[in-house]
């Protein structure tokens, strides 16, 4: 576990409020009895610290924490701490995640959710913690086309406003909801408009249809694609697609398994990708929610498909050709992680 600690880690895929540290929930949760709140919740049960659950019951869970994230105070403050808690994981670089959201009880506008958000990410950087954090919006599924198009447009604007923190738009949210093919001309417009597309794909089965339509754009990154290949009810076409253009796969070990889309450990489909040497970033999802850490997925992965303390570095240093900024924060960080490895090695 030590040397996956300290190894310099990428962490391209985190939802903002499936990331929340129990820490962070417990502060909150008091804060808002000491306000005099009457949460129906009484304690912060949401972290799967053992067993797993089935995707309905995680998405409940979001739910929950919805409840408690209610507000622009506690955007800000689960955004800080969730950045100061991958900085002491020694992650060098994260894009967040997150879905924008609007609390009319609260006075919450999607607008002020984002600048909370951002706020945090532009005071952790007056903070020097040796991380660069970036923003990617996320287009919930479950909403229609038209807030998908909105989404778009906050990204548009906030990438402006915020000298290019936000650099992305994903698509999540409950996978057996809806058609992603409704969100393709959405996601077209992100990119006329130059952001990357970082898209769940192949998280449920039968979806194939649509997962080979969205493959045609082609997204800069895939979140998960669990069911692309053909022994677990993909396809060759899928495979092949990917394969094209080289789109790398962002890998949640934890989160599948505890999410049930994948039985075991060791039927995870990063060994499919991994042993052909396709672009394979490992990544936590929702590290509260899970309970885990990207350096318990990096032990994880090396235990589990008998990978070297060597392979593990390189596995990190190339997560560094699919970030979403530019070629300069590329090389700042490979310069980082050379100087491990001649510390290390
Ligand atoms: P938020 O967008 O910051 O509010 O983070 C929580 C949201 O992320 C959830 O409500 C889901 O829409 C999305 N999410 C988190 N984990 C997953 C996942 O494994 N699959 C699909 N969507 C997810």
């Amino acid at each position: 576990m030590e040397f996956c600690r300290s190894l310099p880690k990428i962490e391209l895929h985190a939802h903002i409020n499936g990331s929340i540290s129990e820490k962070t929930m417990q502060e909150l949760l008091q804060k808002r009895s000491q306000e005099g709140s009457k949460d129906p919740i009484e304690r912060w049960t949401t972290t799967i610290e053992k067993g797993d659950k089935s995707l309905d019951e995680i998405f409940a869970m979001f739910k929950v924490i919805h409840q408690i994230s209610n507000n622009t105070d506690a955007a800000y403050k689960i955004t800080y701490d969730i950045i100061h808690e991958f900085a002491e994981d020694n992650v060098k670089y994260v894009e967040l995640r997150t879905t924008p959201r609007a609390v009319p009880d609260t006075g919450m506008t999607k607008e002020l959710y984002l600048e909370s958000v951002l706020k945090a990410i532009a005071d952790c950087e007056k903070e020097d913690l040796d991380i660069i954090v970036k923003l990617i919006l996320a287009i919930d599924r479950r909403s229609d086309v038209n807030i998908a198009n909105e989404t778009v447009d906050l990204a548009v604007k906030y990438k402006q406003i915020s000298n290019g923190k936000v650099i992305g738009i994903d698509l999540s949210g409950d996978p057996s909801v809806n058609d992603a093919r409704d969100f393709i001309p959405a996601f077209k417009c992100a990119r006329s408009k130059g952001l990357k597309l970082a898209l769940h794909l192949a998280e449920v089965l039968d979806q194939n249809a649509e997962t080979e339509s969205v493959l045609d754009l082609p997204p800069d990154r895939i979140g998960h694609g669990t069911f692309l290949h053909p022994e677990v009810g993909g396809t060759e076409s899928l495979v092949a697609k990917v394969k094209q253009h080289k789109t790398p796969l962002e890998l949640c070990l934890t989160s599948n398994v505890k999410g049930r889309t994948v039985k075991a450990f060791d039927n995870h489909q990063f060994k499919y990708w991994y042993d052909m040497g396709h672009p394979c970033v490992v990544c936590t999802d929702d590290k509260g929610v899970f309970a885990t850490s990207l350096s318990k997925e990096y032990k994880l992965a090396a235990e589990t498909f008998d990978i070297s303390q060597q392979d593990l570095y390189q596995l990190s240093y190339k997560a560094i050709d699919h970030i979403f900024d530019t070629e300069d924060t590329k090389a700042i960080l490979r310069q980082k992680w050379c100087t491990f490895a001649e510390n290390t090695f």
